[in-house]
């Protein structure tokens, strides 16, 4: 099993031994996001092709370089290894040169938190905490509810008011104490990081616990090998607050230090027009992300104050990406969109990454040779009353075929 052997200050560069530090950098505060390393030529060892193909199709097959090292504290739900679907008549369609759709909604709870969640549940188990706990825009809440409650684990969760119901009933069936914040994500977070504070329970907050990242990079680790190690030249994938970004290139970094890839993939943000301090930041080249407003129908990522932004700018810059804003409409237009053209049905924040792919192709800002892979990172069933704000009405009937036809006739269909 993986085992750490150093934290590295995403900011300032400070090396903390594993242990040493819990959370975040000591020297720059909550922005100073720790990177967690692995001794890569033993990983490089131990995870040969031939080991793989021996191993269960979920994210615990990257055991090496993942921060867990007694498997009896694995919880048994299956994550990762979601589908990675090869579209290449969608491809021929937006002028590209293959199109990869890798559906995340597929895990247990429906969203690529699941990846972090695992190893978040594990890590506090290891660690013989009783609780844990976090701040969420949704997903990461519906998430840390079902793997703590497989892992014997109590959970405190902290969610906007405005959350989608969907995500709220998950809460609740898994059992996890609900706190239902007045406010935005903001105020939830901060509630929760004081709350965590008073009462000692281990943090789950993605971008305050460095290990959560490396359950999420297990995405990238899977795009590369689904696509037998010939990666993408480019990879969108929707940023809130900029943890899923941030583990897509700490996956591909790992498989560098390995030197089992050549190079990483143009990493590629998507924001809303609504909530996108991150795509200012890029726009202007600023070196810190200001805070700003956060409103849009994608609610997890709605995100004005991301946390993550020292990892998700890294993410972008070091590859040569880009960052993407899409508006509202954009992404209502594109859960259709992508769901008639590939088959995968992501709720807004997931088909927000299929916009922005839109949007640049049809900007002509991809090249018609580029092969690009599109992360939708939660479920469609998710939010079903933006779903239904983006398609029309059914047919109504009476139960007999006159009126049927009449009806049939009517919609043109
Ligand atoms: C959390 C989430 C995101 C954004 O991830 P960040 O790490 O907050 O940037 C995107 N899509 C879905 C479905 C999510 O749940
Ligand atoms: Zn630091």
């Amino acid at each position: 099993m993986g085992k750490p052997v150093e934290l590295r200050c995403v900011l300032c560069g400070a090396h903390y031994k594993p242990g040493e530090v819990e959370y975040t950098c000591p020297k720059c505060g909550l922005d100073g996001t720790l990177d967690v390393l692995y001794d890569y030529r033993q990983a490089r060892a131990d995870m040969t092709a031939r080991a793989l193909a021996e191993r269960p199709l979920s994210l615990w097959r990257y055991s090496e370089i993942l921060p867990v090292s007694n498997p009896d504290f694995i919880p048994p739900l299956s994550v990762g290894w979601t589908p990675l679907y090869e579209c290449s008549s969608a491809a021929r369609e937006y002028g590209v040169g293959m199109l990869w759709v890798k559906d995340d909604g597929r895990n247990p709870t429906g969203s690529l938190k699941d990846r972090a969640s695992a190893v978040g549940v594990a890590r506090a188990l290891e660690l013989g905490r009783r609780t844990i706990a976090c701040a969420s825009t949704g997903n990461a809440a519906s998430s840390l509810s079902g793997f703590a409650a497989v892992g014997g684990l109590k959970s405190f969760i902290f969610v906007p008011e405005k959350a989608p119901a969907a995500k709220v009933a998950q809460l609740l069936v898994y059992g996890a104490a609900v706190i239902l914040v007045k406010g935005d994500y903001a105020d939830a977070f901060s509630l929760a990081t004081a709350a965590i504070e008073k009462y000692g329970w281990y943090n789950r907050n993605c971008a305050i616990n460095p290990y959560l990242v490396e359950g999420k990079k297990t995405c990238a680790l899977e795009i590369a090998e689904q696509t037998g190690w010939d990666l993408p030249d480019r990879i969108f994938i929707s940023v809130g607050d900029g943890c899923c970004i941030g583990s897509l290139y700490k996956g591909f970094s790992d498989l560098l230090a390995m030197g089992m890839i050549p190079g990483i993939p143009k990493i590629t943000g998507v924001q809303a027009e609504g909530a996108r301090p991150i795509f200012e930041a890029f726009r202007t080249g600023a070196d810190r992300v200001s805070f700003g407003p956060a409103d849009t129908v994608a609610d997890s990522i709605s995100v004005g104050a991301p946390r993550n932004w020292a990892k998700a700018l890294r993410a972008v810059r070091n590859t040569d990406g880009d960052m993407v804003s899409v508006s509202d409409e954009e992404i209502l237009s594109a859960i259709p969109e992508l769901a008639r053209k590939t088959g995968v049905f992501g709720e807004p924040a997931g088909a927000a990454a299929f916009a922005g792919f839109r949007k640049m192709a049809g900007n002509g800002q991809l090249g018609k040779d580029e092969r690009v892979a599109i992360v939708v990172t939660g479920n469609g069933l998710k939010d079903i009353e933006s779903a239904r704000k983006s398609v029309g009405a059914p047919i109504v009937s009476e139960p007999e075929i006159e009126s049927f036809s009449e009806q049939l006739e009517r919609s043109g269909m």
